[in-house]
């Protein structure tokens, strides 16, 4: 993933683009020569092997990215598969139509099925969405078996091959050729997406949805585009399989598919996309292998290949966790000459790079000066009433966690919401930004009413926040965790990620990213990964991430939690030069020291009510306030 995220940097900000371009057509010219070759001078059988492997490639791809990024486990792509492979054989059979018409229909049905089924399942979570997957995937087993006129389960054969102006592709060695043409282009194109702004929201869907929804990514809807390309891909497979084979049966659409297609995203590496390539190849490759070789060695019937397949593919994951291409990636780092040569490749590939910047003495921003500057907010009046909390009403079962809480935020302050652990800060923070459903009460931001909005509409209102518990993606860059903060600043999506035609917008929103962490003075980690960082650094992304929002409003939960004496003070002067620029600070703070020195005005809490507010100095002097909070910290 790093390697993807230098080279997208690369094409943003280089200052030579032409270059890029060229060395990109070359690669495309090389890999067309390769695939040429190959189809002419490989032996028959060999291509005949690649083939089920490109086919394969095409499926685990769309899961690599659907399973292995956005943590969506599926059992049910052979579905699409077939449903594709069904749609063009009866078309093409059945109504003598040409196989592209049935390329047309089939991407058509698959993209409304797998809408329809999306819509339908992923609203379940975890385990009863891989249930939901097994579930559709056997029913459309029987569906196959049972259509009327397509052969039920012995299948339909006869298709005919595709013909490119006149050029019948009716041979294995033909179809090699598309079907790769086809996986090249899926595999560069699925690159490209994880390097992205739609790619970054992605990366977070899987354990940082939360954090991505308050970055403004409406959550559902990714998922669901997520899901019906993943789909495409599998659909797309479907088409040229019934091409190929010339011949369609419901049992190669069946359950175990599915199940083999999972294995190969799985041992590929679920989260690389070069992964699907190796998945599958392993996979079809070992099967093959196998059903051929054990037999022979040991004069036995049956399938026994496939007890033989199971076990190898247990001792495969148990050896490499997180599959083969990680495995090899990381054992090639660990040789010492190669790891300097790539450090050398990193350092000339990335002009941000870390050590350029110290050895320049200069800021991070700097390497990308030059690139496109977002569009700023307008931002209210200094004094203007900004946030109006009324009545607002949360409980817990039989916990009443938010009772009835008020208060008012004007422009360009900061208040401090305090109060002892349990008096419901954080939960009164989760309810003004839409991360829980309040149960009463109207949350008003800039005139607005935002209370039952989803937390990215919330976002994209002005409101920006970081999380008690640290929310990071911990393996994506730091850079890369703050640019999903500008995310509501821009609004290239997915297709034009494949395509790489926003890569002016991406290079504007890394720019900010950039600004912003070396205004936090985090300059010098942008291509650590943010898991690497200690806490109470990564507290700081969270901040930095918040102000690419370019917010009106910031909510900051405990930010100097774990943080030092003097990242303390550092920590304070920053919020005072936001303030200063007009921004407005929601705090919740347990440092009392951190608090009064810094805020404009407290209020207080305590059992899910407001019990004090005022001047840091009155609230300091008020007896309930000593007595609920400050008689206990002191
Ligand atoms: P604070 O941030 O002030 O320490 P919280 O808002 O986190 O307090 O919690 C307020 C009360 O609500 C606590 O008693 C806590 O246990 C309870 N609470 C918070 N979140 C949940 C939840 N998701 N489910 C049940 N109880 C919760
Ligand atoms: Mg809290």
């Amino acid at each position: 993933m790093s390697e993807a995220t230098v080279h997208g940097t690369q094409a943003s900000a280089h200052p030579a683009p032409r270059r890029v371009a060229r060395r990109t057509w070359l690669a495309w010219l090389g890999g067309a020569a390769a695939l040429g070759a190959a189809a002419r001078w490989l032996p028959e059988f060999q291509v005949t092997l690649l083939n089920y492997v490109g086919l394969a490639t095409l499926v685990t791809l769309g899961l690599v990215v659907l399973t292995g990024v956005a943590g969506i486990v599926s059992f049910g792509q052979q579905a699409f598969v077939g449903i594709a492979a069904y749609t063009t054989a009866g078309m093409t059979t059945l109504a003598g139509l040409s196989p592209w018409l049935g390329l047309v229909a089939s991407i058509v049905l698959v993209a409304l099925s797998a809408l329809v089924i999306g819509v339908v399942t992923l609203k379940l979570s975890g385990h009863y969405l891989t249930i939901a997957t097994i579930a559709w995937g056997i029913a459309i087993y029987y569906l196959f078996g049972n259509l009327p006129g397509l052969g039920q389960y012995s299948g339909v054969d006869n298709l005919p091959p595709p013909a490119l102006a006149g050029w019948v592709l009716d041979s294995g060695r033909e179809m090699f050729l598309l079907i790769w043409a086809a996986a090249l282009v899926a595999l560069v194109g699925a690159r490209n997406l994880l390097d992205s702004r739609a790619g970054r929201a992605i990366r977070a869907l899987r354990h940082r949805a939360a954090m991505a929804e308050a970055c403004g990514v409406d959550t559902a809807l990714l998922k669901l585009v997520v899901f019906v390309q993943a789909a495409l891909l599998a659909g797309l497979a479907g088409w040229l399989h019934a091409h190929y084979l010339r011949f369609v049966s419901p049992h190669a659409f069946g359950v175990n598919a599915g199940i083999d297609y999972l294995f190969m995203a799985v041992i590929g590496g679920a989260a690389q996309v070069w992964g699907a390539v190796v998945g599958a190849g392993i996979v079809v490759l070992l099967k093959e292998w196998l059903a051929d070789s054990l037999p022979r060695l040991f004069a036995l019937k049956g399938n026994v290949e496939i007890i033989v397949f199971g076990i190898l593919m247990i001792v495969l994951l148990q050896r490499t966790r997180e599959g083969l291409v990680p495995a090899l990636v990381r054992g090639w780092r660990s040789l010492p000459a190669l790891q300097r040569l790539g450090a050398r490749l990193q350092r000339r590939a990335s002009p941000i790079a870390n050590d350029t910047i110290d050895a320049a003495g200069d800021t991070a921003a700097a390497g990308l000066a030059g690139t496109a500057v977002l569009p700023r907010r307008q931002r209210p009046a200094a004094g203007t009433p900004l946030l109006q909390v009324r009545g607002l009403y949360r409980r817990f079962g039989g916990l009443v966690a938010v009772k009835g809480l008020s208060f008012e935020l004007r422009s360009g302050e900061i208040l401090g919401l305090i109060g002892p652990n349990g008096a419901g800060k954080s939960t009164a923070f989760n309810l003004i930004s839409g991360a829980l459903a309040a149960d009463g009460g109207e949350v008003v931001l800039g005139g607005e009413r935002i209370d039952g909005r989803r937390a990215s509409a919330i976002a994209r209102c002005g409101l920006a926040r970081s999380f008690q518990h640290v929310h990071l993606v911990s393996r994506m860059s730091v850079l890369d965790n703050v640019a999903l903060g500008a995310h509501l600043r821009g609004r290239r999506g997915t297709l034009a990620a494949m395509l790489r035609l926003e890569r002016t917008e991406e290079a504007a929103l890394r720019a900010e990213a950039a600004r912003q962490l070396d205004r936090v003075g985090l300059g010098g980690a942008l291509h650590a990964s943010a898991g690497s960082l200690p806490l109470g650094q990564q507290r700081i992304v969270e901040i930095a991430r918040a102000l690419a929002a370019d917010p009106r409003l910031v909510l900051l939960d405990e930010p100097a939690a774990g943080l030092r004496y003097a990242e303390k003070r550092r920590l304070a002067d920053l919020l005072r030069a936001l303030r200063d620029e007009g921004l407005t600070i929601l705090l919740v703070e347990h440092d009392m020291e951190f608090v009064m020195g810094l805020v404009d005005r407290l209020v207080v809490m305590d059992f899910g009510e407001k019990i004090a507010e005022g001047l840091p100095a009155d609230v300091r002097r008020n007896p309930a306030v000593i007595e609920a909070y400050l008689g206990v910290a002191q």
